[in-house]
């Protein structure tokens, strides 16, 4: 296949700003690839080589794509470096870099898809002393056979910045308009990438061998599933009414979640949003050894004092994120695992099972480890309300954030978000009752002692239905120095040009970034809002919803996706529950006069 056409493809992409309009250039991008490249086609439209769990990366130095672009472009490196400083994107920096270029020349090789992917491939899987000159002289080849706007996407992709904007639901509907004719299909779509976190294997199978072929894809060990994921409610009463009466609770770790798959010798572990994160918690590998079944278990990672054996918060558990020493970090920070559920064993998925069936699966499997790394969750049956309140202060008095509820006959539901499960959380020292996961969509430049870095940043929640992040508050305060350095840094990769087709608002920013940092914030309340987007008309004609007094609350929430930020749903029940306890009348306005 040509690799014209997914360029043109990614470059109207890029100049769009409505998701309707990225959906049909995708389906007619899809269209046009022959079936057995759509995998290929799948993960490079959103930057990747292969799905997220592999963790594969091409890992090129930038000074060494500096060094492609001016052997190919005939410039030196100065001349890029200056481009580079123009353009911001190297991307854009080539494409400038090479304009002069016009057509590839007569003795090139062709510019395919299958080239271009083995090339990227082969500049991933290049590892140990003198991989950078061997990367750089794949990416060269590919650089002085490309035309101008090729080699502006292929240095995007080497430097992971091509930033279409693409989301898993955005080519699930596309694969199912393309390939199957009808948009309502894409929930077929959506469960096999549910079970196999693999959009590229789904896209393929229904490419080439139809719906009923997807149907049929089965859990696999080492495939990560997608977590099942809990709605949030207010009061025990709430809980025990969703689930007719009786319930099961458990302990809210303030951990990190993590799958384990566990084969004959090898064991892996995967983050909430489906990394490889093995290398974190080499201890965890050694205290699961004596499990004698195959299984994928979930549980919460929780760092434990190691003179007192106590839970410690989250945040202690950020000493294990390192390439380096961990061993010492094992030493000084020790974790305790907590499972919770079970989903697989001997190949068999057991999500079908109902809760009750799986816990007792999951304590048998438990039983036979002896190490006091390896823990089942708290747990107890509730029918009355008061039942729960106990049980959630001595979670509390334990170092937990709250209790999770949870539906005895209900399944596994990989992926979802329901109320088969729901969170009842402690209640915070400020006004709100809970925090708020918000995703970083924009900034402001910061003056005085900010200059130079951001003075707010834009957030925003995530709408389900409509796949869009809304902007919900502007916010300045709650940020140490070190915050700002590291904000500054971190969302310098997200930089694009204009507002994300995804982000929705009524705000003017000075900088707008990709939707992929999520922060943790707390605020006085929620007000109706004529600039923000979240829940626009939802209460009023428009009026969207925004938070009051946000601040932030110094955790960078990394475990979580975008897509896994706080619902925009969420936001109107907060809104609908502070207007309950504090009557119909109650405005941001009058309060503060
Ligand atoms: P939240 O991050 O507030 O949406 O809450 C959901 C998270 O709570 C999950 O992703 C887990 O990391 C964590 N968690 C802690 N304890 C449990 C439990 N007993 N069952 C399920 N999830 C738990």
């Amino acid at each position: 296949m040509d690799f014209k056409p997914v360029v043109e493809a990614f470059e109207q992409m890029e100049q769009t700003s409505s998701r309707l309009a990225l959906t049909e250039f995708l389906v007619a991008l899809l269209k046009k690839t022959p079936p057995v490249m759509i995998d290929k086609v799948t993960y490079l439209i959103q930057g990747k080589l292969y799905p997220d769990y592999e963790g594969i990366e091409l890992g090129v130095a930038e000074k060494m794509v500096i060094r492609a672009i001016a052997s190919s472009s005939g410039k030196d490196q100065p001349q890029i470096e200056r481009i580079y400083q123009k353009t911001g994107d190297l991307g854009d920096a080539a494409g400038e870099a090479m304009k002069p270029k016009g057509q590839s020349t007569l003795f090139s090789e062709p510019m395919t898809v299958e080239r271009v992917y083995s090339t990227f491939d082969r500049v991933a899987r290049t590892a140990g002393s003198g991989s950078q000159e061997t990367k750089l002289r794949l990416i060269s080849s590919l650089l002085n056979d490309a035309t101008v706007a090729e080699g502006r996407y292929i240095i995007k992709f080497v430097m992971g910045q091509l930033r279409l904007g693409i989301a898993d639901y955005t080519v699930l509907d596309a694969l199912a308009v393309a390939f199957t004719g009808d948009k309502a299909n894409r929930q077929v779509l959506e469960n096999a990438y549910n079970v196999s976190s693999d959009l590229g294997t789904v896209a393929k199978l229904v490419a080439t061998k139809g719906l009923e072929a997807v149907r049929s894809i089965k859990i696999t060990l080492f495939k990560p599933i997608r977590p099942m994921l809990a709605e949030r409610i207010t009061t025990s009463e709430e809980a025990l009414e969703r689930m007719e009466g009786k319930a099961a609770v458990e302990y809210k770790l303030d951990g990190e979640r993590v799958q384990l798959h566990k084969g004959k010798n090898t064991v892996e572990l995967f983050s909430r949003r489906l990394e490889k994160i093995t290398s974190h918690y080499p201890d965890l590998e050694g205290a699961v050894k004596s499990i004698e079944s195959e299984v994928i278990l979930e549980g919460e990672v929780v760092a434990i004092n190691s003179q007192t054996g106590e839970y410690l918060p989250f945040q202690e558990l950020m000493h294990r994120r390192r390439k380096y020493g961990v061993e010492e970090a094992m030493e000084n920070y020790p974790v305790a695992m907590n499972f919770f559920d079970v989903l697989y064993v001997d190949g068999k998925s057991k999500m079908e099972l109902t809760y009750m069936e799986r816990r007792k699966l999951l304590k048998k499997i438990i039983a036979g480890v002896k190490n006091d790394k390896v823990r089942l969750i708290e747990q107890t049956i509730a029918t009355k309300p008061e039942e729960i309140d106990r049980f959630m202060a001595a979670a509390i008095e334990n170092g937990c954030e709250g209790v999770m509820i949870k539906q005895m006959s209900s399944s596994y539901r990989a992926g979802a978000r329901g109320y088969a499960w729901v969170k009842l959380k402690r209640e915070y020292s400020n006004d709100l009752a809970d925090t708020l996961d918000l995703v970083i969509v924009g900034a402001l430049h910061g003056r005085g002692r900010r200059a130079g870095k951001y003075g707010a940043l834009l957030l925003a929640a995530y709408d389900q239905k409509a796949d869009m992040f809304q902007s919900v508050t502007k916010v300045g305060t709650g940020f140490t120095d070190v915050h700002l350095e590291q904000f500054y840094k971190e969302l310098e990769q997200h930089v694009i040009n204009r507002r994300h087709p995804r982000v929705e608002t009524g705000m003017d920013m000075d900088a707008w970034f990709e939707p992929k940092m999520v922060i943790e914030v707390i605020a006085s309340e929620i007000t109706l809002s004529p600039s923000h987007a979240a829940a626009l008309n939802a209460l009023r004609p428009g009026y969207g919803l925004a938070l009051r007094f946000p601040k932030f609350t110094g955790k960078i929430r990394d475990d979580k996706k975008p897509e896994d930020a706080t619902s925009t749903e969420e936001i109107v029940t907060m809104y609908k529950r502070q207007l309950k306890v504090a009557g119909p009348s109650r405005t941001g306005a009058e309060e503060e006069g």
